[in-house]
């Protein structure tokens, strides 16, 4: 930076340069426009300034610095989330977390992989598969991180088994809104120890599905697992939800599958047809795939002995049920991860003009037969495809229901019926018992609606606590 451009340049701007060197500060328009909007319905907001931190050193600095200011600060790795979780609510300063991309352990004997926030899916797969492990990658972009997929409560392919990517979260360093560095986790107690968050007081719950309001995550660690060379794939049909729901719940209880997954016919196109077709009258409404994985033949053998037997019972009862193809691109987009044909969009904006939102939500899945009536009801009348996606995650312990539905984005008036129809969505689960996961402010709203009010007071009570300034993405709590 020359000495005039220095002169010209706005203090703040100047300060920020400071820290991360001139060419990782800008508050150019163009710089600014590309983190400005997402896929998702939330309209486009600019933030002030973007800033890539390298170190945990300058996130340090530059919370200092806008907690000083009282200047939001969003925190940032791929935006991928859907929900306009990065969109900045009150402007202010997007820190791009994506070039602090180590990966600074794998360990194997503890089955344990310390990250920065920046490692992608794809980066960590690539590091993991030859040293035969592997972690339940989510059918998204293989470009998002992987640790913000953990800390939003993220879904990935082994959620049958294991649960959710939070789950898989054994130790966090975090930098807070007021600059200090914390620890929670094992690390906390011996700096090099990342094997478990328990049995301390589960600190890194001030981090977890907080959207970014609450600090920095500045290193993760993660259970990995070995993987099994056998894969088989179970794949079914049903005409209903009911049939579909009874299914899975039978097999579930074997626990014996990675990802037990149903999809309704429309999510299972690829594309996802924009706007809304009938589906054809011989086609199922919902195909299911099972992924199990084997260390041997017999093994492999004896799950599809499990999985044979829960077939004929449902068979029995007069379920619709039939062993069937799943459709084939479909299926390798789903199982195949990180996934480069759904994680890739293709299935799910290319018909609709670059635009998709959900209603992401855990629903109790003796929930979801009514909820998807409701659904489908709600979509169809607003011109758009009930594509929809129910998951079993650790046995049957929680139930995961929601609607990727894409749009025409260059359209305001068809991103607001999208809009429109996905928070009607959201209320008939709510109102069911269903919670959504990364929720776009529309829908946090809809949650503290419904909330206990000590729930809110606690939350408003930690929040204050952590961040007095109230700078760490503001507003996306809803309050
Ligand atoms: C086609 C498609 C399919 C998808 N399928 C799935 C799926 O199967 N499962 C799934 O879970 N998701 C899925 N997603 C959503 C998305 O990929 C995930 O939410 C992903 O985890 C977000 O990662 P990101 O790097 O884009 O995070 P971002 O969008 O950049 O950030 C997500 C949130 O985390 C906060 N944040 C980011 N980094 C930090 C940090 N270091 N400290 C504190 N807060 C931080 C942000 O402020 C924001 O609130 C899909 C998305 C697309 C486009």
């Amino acid at each position: 930076m020359d000495t005039a451009t220095a002169k010209k340049m706005d203090p703040f701007l100047a300060e920020l340069a400071g820290i991360v060197g001139p060419s990782n500060a800008s508050d150019a328009k163009h710089i600014r426009y590309a983190y400005s909007y997402d896929l998702s319905f939330v309209q486009p907001k600019l933030p002030d300034y973007v800033v890539m931190a390298e170190t945990v050193e300058q996130v340090q600095e530059v919370l200092r610095l806008a907690n000083r200011e009282k200047i939001p600060v969003v925190p940032y790795t791929a935006g991928t989330n859907i929900g306009g979780l990065t969109i900045p609510e009150r402007g202010g300063i997007l820190l791009d977390l994506k070039k602090m991309n180590k990966i600074i352990d794998i360990d194997v004997a503890d089955g344990v992989a310390v990250i920065e926030p920046g490692v992608s899916h794809a980066q960590l797969a690539a590091a993991l598969g030859p040293l035969g492990l592997r972690f339940g990658w989510p059918v998204g972009p293989p470009s998002a991180s992987v640790s913000s997929c953990c800390i939003s409560h993220g879904i990935g392919g082994m959620n049958a088994r294991y649960g959710l990517q939070s789950q898989e979260i054994t130790s966090m360093e975090v930098v807070l809104p007021t600059g200090e560095l914390v620890r929670a986790g094992s690390c906390a107690i011996q700096k090099d120890a990342w094997h478990s968050v328990l049995p301390l007081p589960q600190l890194d719950g001030l981090f977890k599905g907080w959207l970014g309001t609450t600090g920095v995550v500045t290193k993760l660690g993660i259970n990995v697992h070995p993987a099994p060379p056998i894969l088989k794939i179970f794949t079914v049909s049903c005409n209903t939800t009911q049939d579909m729901y009874a299914y899975m719940f039978n097999l579930s209880n074997y626990e014996i599958c990675d990802d037990i997954t149903a999809v309704s016919w429309w999510l299972s196109q690829v594309p996802i047809p924009y706007p809304y077709i009938p589906k054809p009258a011989d086609a199922a409404e919902w195909n299911s795939y099972a992924t199990t994985f084997s260390w041997s033949e017999k093994e492999r053998d004896a799950r599809v002995e499990i999985w044979e037997k829960v077939v004929a019972e449902e068979q029995k009862k007069g379920s619709s049920l039939a062993v069937t193809h799943y459709p084939e691109e479909a299926l390798r987009g789903r199982t195949q991860l990180p996934s480069q044909v759904v994680g890739s969009t293709k299935n799910y904006c290319k018909m609709g003009g670059a635009g998709i939102s959900w209603p992401g939500t855990f629903t109790p899945a003796k929930k979801w037969a009514p909820v998807y009536t409701r659904w489908k009801e709600i979509l169809i009348g607003h011109k758009l495809s009930p594509s929809v996606r129910m998951s079993m995650y650790r046995g049957v312990h929680y139930g995961m229901l929601r609607a990727m539905i894409p749009f025409n984005k260059q359209n305001p008036a068809e991103t607001e019926n999208a809009r429109r129809a996905i928070v009607e969505c959201l209320r008939v689960d709510l109102d069911e018992g269903g919670i959504p996961y990364k929720p776009p402010v529309d829908f946090a709203k809809e949650i503290n609606l419904r909330a206990d009010p000590g729930y809110l007071m606690l939350l408003k009570r930690v929040k204050q606590m952590l961040d007095p300034n109230d700078i760490m993405n503001p507003g996306k709590l809803g309050f």
